[in-house]
């Protein structure tokens, strides 16, 4: 795994799964259902949990979304799925969580955003309440900021300090402090109302990739609490997950982060998993954490002229996918394992030998085989149509003898 000197913060357990610390960054998401729906929301919170979200998060937005809860939580357990289920408060968490004890209860976690919980008196009175409601049921909080949403009264006090300084500070600058003042400030405010660090993860989510740098830059500096981090509004596809990637990756690679969300907006019908996967496939690929077995493939250019090796290396791929929620149980660190499929001899046999096991595929003008490598060393040849069974009959047999649990 890479070395990254992670940022010392103050370790939260919430619901079993531990955030900050040492512990590793965990992977979270949220749900797009209606809450109120219960049969819906459990199903795609399962769908979550089982995709590898380590905490769901749902919203918790009328009083029927709050009665949901409950019975939510209560079958998920029965499912088995024991991920922690995090409430997502807006406007009236305070009355929802004092009037649904049961939900309150049920929940794992309750995020604030101190931007809508009320404005001037109201607004601390609020913000107490859910802090005593987190206090009696011994729960953690988030603190989130987000920018779409930020304290107003916080935002108009700093640009007024702004304006009488003998050089004023630009104002997307004062935005972007005014997030980590809301995050440090809301903190002091529940620590002041006996809310332990250790119950606190902090948050400040902007939609800009450069925001989002600076401000958990900033807020890293001034605080010991859990982060979690994420680009909010990221937006769809390939641009969501590229920009996601690209914040947080510069954050991670920094030490900065204990939870990570990649706040995708799915197609229509699309699959809500996603978000899951790419939260995954960041830390794999910054070698912080690894999830499934990787599989190396090359861009193809001109030497591969059928689409053999693209559809290989799919298969592959696909079958590793199906294969995974087995091994996971049955073969302990298989996630570990390196797969290469490559289009040709120029960097096919050199990539393979790097690889756990690798094929490298004829390109154009070559004989019609394949050499296997196995832990760098050459171990078969394929030919004819029945490549690509072959190669994962192989697969399999390594899989079973390199990982195969002891004792077993
Ligand atoms: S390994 Fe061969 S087919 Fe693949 S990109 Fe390189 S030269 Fe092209």
């Amino acid at each position: 795994m890479a070395e990254i000197n992670r940022r010392a913060t103050i370790a939260v357990n919430v619901g079993g799964v531990w955030i900050g610390g040492n512990h590793p960054i965990a992977v979270q998401s949220m749900t797009n259902t209606d809450t109120a729906d219960v049969a819906r929301t459990v199903e795609q919170a399962q769908a979550l949990a089982l995709a590898g979200s380590e905490l769901v998060r749902v919203t918790v937005n009328t009083r029927e979304a709050a009665r949901a809860v409950p019975e939510i939580v209560s079958r998920l357990r029965e499912r088995h799925i024991t991920a922690p289920i995090i409430g997502d408060f807006h406007y009236n968490g305070h009355i929802l969580l004092r009037e649904y004890p049961d939900c309150a209860r049920a929940l794992d976690k309750y995020r604030i955003n101190p931007g809508n919980v009320g404005m001037g008196r109201r607004h601390d009175d609020n913000f107490q309440s859910i802090i005593e409601i987190a206090l009696q049921n011994a729960k953690p909080v988030r603190i989130g900021v987000n920018w779409g949403s930020l304290d107003q009264a916080l935002v108009t006090r700093l640009m007024d300090e702004n304006a009488r300084r003998s050089e004023p500070r630009d104002s997307r600058d004062v935005i972007m402090e005014a997030m980590v003042v809301s995050a440090v400030e809301s903190a002091e405010m529940a620590r002041s109302c006996g809310m332990p660090a250790d119950r606190i993860i902090l948050s400040a989510k902007v939609s800009g990739v450069q925001d989002l740098i600076d401000v958990y830059r900033t807020l890293a500096a001034r605080s010991p609490y859990a982060l979690h981090l994420g680009l909010t509004e990221a937006g769809m596809g390939r641009g969501g997950i590229v920009a996601s990637t690209a914040a947080l990756s510069v954050l991670l690679q920094e030490g900065i982060g204990d939870t990570i969300r990649v706040s995708l907006t799915p197609a229509p019908g699309g699959d809500r998993s996603e978000e899951v996967r790419t939260c995954q496939d960041i830390l794999q690929s910054l070698g912080i954490r690894t999830f499934s077995p990787r599989v190396t493939a090359c861009p193809g250019c001109g030497r591969t002229t059928s689409t053999l090796f693209q559809e290989m290396a799919d298969d592959i791929q696909e079958y590793i996918g199906s294969q995974m929620p087995v091994w996971k149980e049955a073969y302990p660190g298989v996630e570990n394992l390196k797969i290469a499929v490559m289009g040709c001899v120029v960097n096919g046999p050199g990539e393979s030998k790097h690889a756990d096991i690798g094929i490298s595929l004829p390109g154009t003008g070559e004989e019609p085989k394949a050499p296997v490598y196995v832990d760098g060393r050459l171990m078969t040849t394929l030919k004819g149509a029945t490549i690509v069974n072959d190669f994962i009959g192989i697969l399999d047999e390594y899989v079973e003898t390199r990982y195969k649990a002891e004792g077993d």
